[in-house]
């Protein structure tokens, strides 16, 4: 059974298909059925949310079942941020409750500096935080299967690491940083890891 999913990051396709083929899941990009998904605006306010706009969309256009994740770092001193908003943390201004997107091409080197200045001379008991990811798999009669993988750790006080990306360089977690995990050893006890085989396993159920 062919699936699509809804990004052209080789990373997670080759992540997916290592854990949903040997359910005879086929996973595909829309690149490699040579069809351009359209940007879609990722406006909801939950990882579930934004998951599910992105499938909705990739299912509709190609009429295969689509999966879709969303993912991000909630610092719990931080009240959660940068949470669906930590691909451009050093992008936003936080008003209340309202988020300004600046649009100025904040990078991953940004919103690391960005959030080891946030949290400068907070102790390492108030450094807690959390990795989520959300997959939504959307099939074309409507039926939606919504999991989450978390993964908890806490912020270092620099960056340790050349591996991964985006905010691993400081995520500890037991003792370690992400940023020197090797893939399969982080994709144990990742949370898109976590979120994967809860969705392999849902899909079995199904399938
Ligand atoms: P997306 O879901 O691929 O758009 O990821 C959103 C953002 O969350 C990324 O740009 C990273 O900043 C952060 N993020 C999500 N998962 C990870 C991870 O496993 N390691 C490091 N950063 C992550």
């Amino acid at each position: 059974m062919d699936f699509i999913l809804a990004t052209n990051n080789m990373k997670k396709l080759a992540e997916m298909q290592r854990i949903l083929s040997p359910l005879g899941i086929n996973v595909v990009t829309a690149k490699m059925l040579g069809i351009t998904l359209p940007e879609v605006v990722e406006d909801g306010d939950t990882f579930e949310a934004n998951a599910k706009i992105k499938a909705e969309s990739a299912c509709k256009i190609t009429g295969l079942p689509a999966i879709a994740d969303d993912s991000g770092l909630c610092v719990d001193y931080l009240g959660g941020y940068p949470g669906i908003y930590s691909a451009r943390f050093a992008n936003i201004e936080i008003h209340g409750d309202e988020c300004v997107d600046n649009e100025k091409n904040a990078d991953d080197e940004d919103n690391n500096n960005l959030l080891l200045e946030k949290l400068q001379g907070v102790a390492e008991n108030d450094r807690t935080a959390y990795y989520v990811c959300a997959i939504s798999c959307i099939f074309p009669d409507g039926k939606e299967i919504s999991v989450r993988g978390e993964c908890h750790g806490i912020i270092g006080f620099e960056r340790d690491g050349n591996a991964g990306f985006g905010y691993d360089p400081l995520f500890i977690i037991n003792g370690k940083s992400f940023g020197k995990y090797e893939g399969e050893e982080k994709d144990k006890i990742s949370h898109r890891g976590k979120a994967l085989r809860s969705l392999a396993e849902e899909l079995k159920k199904i399938i």
